[in-house]
């Protein structure tokens, strides 16, 4: 391990994560058997009550019985909870930006940048509720209308990772509650202390606007209390971010009760850099994707697929780049790589950088753990490994500050190997050739749920549908139609003719 920098002692943050809880309404928590550590140092913050399965059932229960009534309320008034939730996120960005930090590691912008996505999925909740459109449709029969309504589902159960522990939750409840739905959250059990903010915020909206505060329920724990969710037939929709390993023993049970499945997974995400490509633009995405949240996003870019002729000069920026970045506090300024979450990230980077060295991998540079505040807490710079071959542990999500870069000579061959993974998130291009953008974009280029064009893989809008193919999930959150998912159709055709003629031209008796 090299260089100490300053860093705040366990102490200090958790008296930090006190004021910011106590910022936002939400106090300590009654001690329990749920740690809050903090990635910072590896320390404790506090303890909280992991619920028990009595717990869990009482939460659906109360989210099933508010759900009678709230889904009998106009969209346009149930958006005035997310309004006002919306309002309170502005106010308190800041002290909730504080325990993203403390709980996930992120540096500030970061954080920062979640909680706005978090007010701007708020926004387009708002304007949604009064766009929840159904259709017309033209009936073959003479007198009658045919129509499709969209009415609320029922409780949705939110299950989320550790590494957007306030962003996706918000996607996932903005769009719930104006579409009448109530909701049941299990936040990752590795942020806690964000979780019971949130929950806080949006119980104190829900009063101020004159309703049942019971439209969102808390549970906290581990896997155990996921799998109550996944297999309560109350649970309409269980929409579930994670590792697909996670949603490998989600689906089948949720499908086996006949419920919905919304799945959000992993991602192995690359980008093809073609010969015309701007150089200096590429680097700043590319550093920004793979680097940055310490490769803990999802959409974190963790292959480069570089066309031969420019490797050199492209591989040139980005060691220089990469060697600027400084790893450390994050809520230090300057710092762009905070911790990575426990020992068991950095113990699978360092597993993933041995197997790509095995099979002839050159690490061009990081990888190398930094001594910033102790044993406990894992810091590590960012890695560049040099591959001839996309071999399988290339093919595998790591979810570290790793990427993979390989050379192509043949566009078709380098999509080819673009799309040569399980996992099928997002993806970018990096050229000025109009015609392989296009053919990046085109049915037979990327297989992605989200494709770029001259910018890196994360850091999505959410006015856009967000998720991804095969090993991802399937499933599409946030802008969009995704609010489809949260909703159920009806089929109506109403006959307002004195005549009962029968579809098809059918004649009976
Ligand atoms: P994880 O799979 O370990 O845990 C995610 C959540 O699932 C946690 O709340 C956990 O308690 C719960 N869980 C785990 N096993 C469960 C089970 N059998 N039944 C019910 N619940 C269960 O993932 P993580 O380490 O917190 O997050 C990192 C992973 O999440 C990465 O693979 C990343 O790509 C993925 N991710 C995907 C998206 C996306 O939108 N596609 C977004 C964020 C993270």
């Amino acid at each position: 391990m090299t260089s100490t920098l300053g860093i705040p002692t366990t102490a200090d943050l958790r008296s930090r994560a006190a004021r910011a809880l106590h910022a936002l309404g939400a106090d300590l928590p009654e001690p329990g058997k749920l740690p809050a550590r903090t990635p910072i140092t590896g320390g404790t913050l506090a303890t909280l009550q992991y619920s028990d399965p009595s717990a869990v059932d009482a939460a659906i229960t109360a989210a099933d019985n508010v759900f009678r009534e709230w889904r009998t309320v106009p969209a346009p008034r149930r958006a005035a909870v997310v309004r006002r939730l919306g309002e309170l996120l502005v106010e308190h960005q800041a002290a909730l930006a504080d325990l993203v930090t403390l709980e996930a590691g992120k540096i500030g912008a970061e954080a920062r940048g979640e909680v706005q996505e978090m007010i701007d999925v708020c926004e387009f909740a708002v304007g949604l509720s009064r766009q929840l459109y159904g259709r017309t449709i033209a009936s073959e029969r003479p007198g009658h209308r045919l129509s499709e309504t969209w009415h609320p589902l029922g409780v949705v159960g939110v299950i989320s990772a550790f590494n957007f522990p306030v962003a996706v939750w918000a996607w996932n409840t903005a769009i719930a509650l104006v579409c009448g739905d109530t909701v049941v959250w299990k936040p990752s059990e590795t942020t806690p202390l964000t979780a019971l903010a949130c929950h806080t915020l949006l119980r104190r909206a829900a009063v101020e606007t004159g309703f049942d505060p019971g439209i969102h329920q808390l549970v906290q724990g581990g896997a155990d209390v996921g799998r109550q969710l996944v297999d309560d037939h109350r649970i309409a929709l269980l929409s579930a971010t994670g590792s697909t390993r996670m949603g490998r023993t989600v689906a089948p049970r949720v499908a086996a009760r006949f419920g919905r499945c919304l799945l959000e997974l992993g991602g192995n995400n690359a980008a093809i850099v073609t010969p015309s490509a701007d150089l200096e633009l590429t680097t700043r995405a590319v550093v920004f994707s793979a680097a940055g949240t310490a490769g803990q996003r999802c959409t974190s870019l963790r292959r480069l697929i570089v066309h031969a002729d420019i490797a050199g000069p492209l591989l040139e920026r980005l060691d220089r780049a990469y060697r600027q970045l400084r790893v450390g506090d994050p809520f230090a300024d300057g710092v762009l790589v905070g911790p990575l979450i426990n020992g068991q990230a950095y113990q699978g980077m360092q597993a993933a950088i041995e197997r790509a060295r095995a099979d002839y991998g050159e690490l061009l540079c990081g990888g190398e753990r930094v001594d910033v505040a102790g044993d406990e807490s894992y810091y590590v710079r960012p890695a560049v490994l040099r591959m001839h071959a996309q071999t399988e542990v290339v093919r595998e999500e790591t979810f570290a500050p790793l990427l993979y870069v390989m050379t192509y000579r043949d566009f078709d061959l380098a999509i080819e190997m673009h799309n040569a993974v399980s996992q099928g998130l997002s993806s970018s291009i990096f050229t000025t050739d109009q015609r392989e953008a296009e053919r990046f974009l085109a049915p037979d280029g990327s297989d992605c749920g989200i494709a770029n064009v001259n910018i890196g893989t994360s850091g999505a809008e959410i006015g856009g549908a967000f998720g991804g193919e095969k090993d991802t999930g399937g499933g599409r959150e946030s802008g969009s139609d995704s609010w489809k998912a949260y909703m159920r159709r009806a089929t109506n055709t109403v006959n307002y003719s004195s005549e009962l003629p029968l579809a098809q031209g059918i004649v009976f008796g």
